[in-house]
């Protein structure tokens, strides 16, 4: 059983030194060349940490929450949505032309349409409109739209929480506030900071949540077509960056000095 687990010191892959425990966290800076590493499936990796310059004016110490910034192939998005959109289209045609044969009536029915007025060709019409509304292309509109989103953006990034809370929802919601509106900042890298980062999600993982926070961005008509989002999935065009970004506490919020927003503090856990 003992032979199972192996536990090693985390050592700095640079100067060697120890590297401090960190508890749920999954960044860790060596103590004696500073250097940032951070936890993935194949053990530690080295990672540049960057920080995000604070655009307004605060009175206080700002508070740095962890944010994985993935930049998207927006091109490889674009296609796959016009594919996806034409399929469902494809599909939808199909089954609203398709010939249905007229059954034979049952005594019943036959006694019914007699009595009542329906006709076969009623009868046709209602199943067809059933059929078509089984699968549903988002309307072309809404395609447009989120087209023209992202063609207009250029690089297009997802923004994925790192910081460790308590809430997984907090992840999509303020995931996708930020991925929404694709904020300007300035960075810098932040080498020799000597502060833990508050980083609780691994790279990997947060590459594995973008679907989530992109859907998460999409009009509820767009949301609520499974035969859409179920074909689309979301590509880096880079590895992902780590980027802290700076926060002044206010009332029961943590509001946002470099774009318009605020996160409930009750959705953050700091400690680690
Ligand atoms: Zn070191």
């Amino acid at each position: 059983m003992s032979d199972a687990f192996i536990i090693r010191p985390l050592k700095c892959g640079h100067c060697g030194a120890e590297l401090p425990i960190m508890g749920q966290l999954v960044t860790f800076q060596c103590q004696t060349c500073f250097k940032h590493w951070v936890l993935s499936p194949e053990g530690l990796k080295p990672v540049v940490l960057y920080r995000a310059q604070p655009a307004k004016e605060c009175e206080g110490k700002p508070v740095y929450l962890p944010f994985w910034i993935i930049e998207i192939d927006t091109s490889g998005l674009r296609e796959q949505v016009t594919t996806v959109v034409e399929d469902i289209m494809v599909t939808t045609r199909t089954i609203a032309g398709a010939q249905l044969e007229p059954e034979e009536e049952s005594d019943i029915e036959s006694l019914m349409r007699e009595n009542l007025g329906i006709s076969q060709a009623t009868r046709i019409s209602h199943l067809r409109e059933s059929a078509t509304k089984t699968v549903s292309a988002p309307t072309s509109a809404e395609v447009n739209h989120l087209i023209r989103r992202l063609e207009a953006a250029g690089t297009y990034h997802v923004y994925v929480p790192a910081f460790q809370s308590r809430n997984t929802y907090a992840y999509l919601k303020i995931g996708k506030l930020l991925t929404k509106q694709q904020p300007h900042f300035k960075v810098k890298r932040a080498e020799d900071i000597q502060r833990s980062v508050l980083c609780a999600l691994q790279a990997d993982e947060a590459v594995a949540l973008i679907d989530f926070v992109f859907f998460a961005t999409l009009s509820e008509s767009i949301r609520e077509n499974g035969d859409f989002l179920k074909h689309i999935r979301l590509k880096p065009a880079k590895p992902p960056f780590l980027v802290e970004f700076p926060f002044i506490r206010h009332h029961h919020s943590y509001e946002s000095l470099i774009t318009e927003f605020h996160v409930s503090r009750k959705l953050i856990s700091l400690d680690s």
